[in-house]
């Protein structure tokens, strides 16, 4: 990511107390939108699987405050179970995300 990417991400002032989340959607033309934000606890949130009219689940961002930017075994889990394709995570405090494909991974 971007220098000037991870600028905007610190501004936009995620917090760092708890996990938030929110579904990704696609849309018809193949363009991505968010569901509505849900806020966890520190070490987890439930992120509700909604997505504006038109568009479809295909995956689900969150954050790890104060943690890595790699998924959890139990964001793969959640991820398969809905069968989702894309996972991605943002650690608040560094703006680091990293998007993953399920598909190409293998545990
Ligand atoms: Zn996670």
């Amino acid at each position: 990511m971007s220098f000037r990417a991870r600028q905007r991400l610190r501004l936009a002032g995620l917090p760092t107390d708890k996990e938030i989340g929110k579904a990704l959607c696609k849309g018809p033309d193949g363009q991505i939108a968010g569901g509505p934000v849900a806020e966890g606890h520190m070490y987890g949130v439930t992120i509700p699987v909604s997505c504006p009219p038109g568009y479809n689940p295909v995956g689900t961002w969150h954050t790890h405050p104060g943690g890595v930017v790699e998924p959890s075994p139990e964001d793969w889990e959640m991820t398969r179970k809905l069968g989702f394709r894309y996972l991605c995570v943002t650690v608040p405090e560094t703006g680091q995300t990293q998007c993953l494909d399920a598909r190409r991974h293998r545990k």
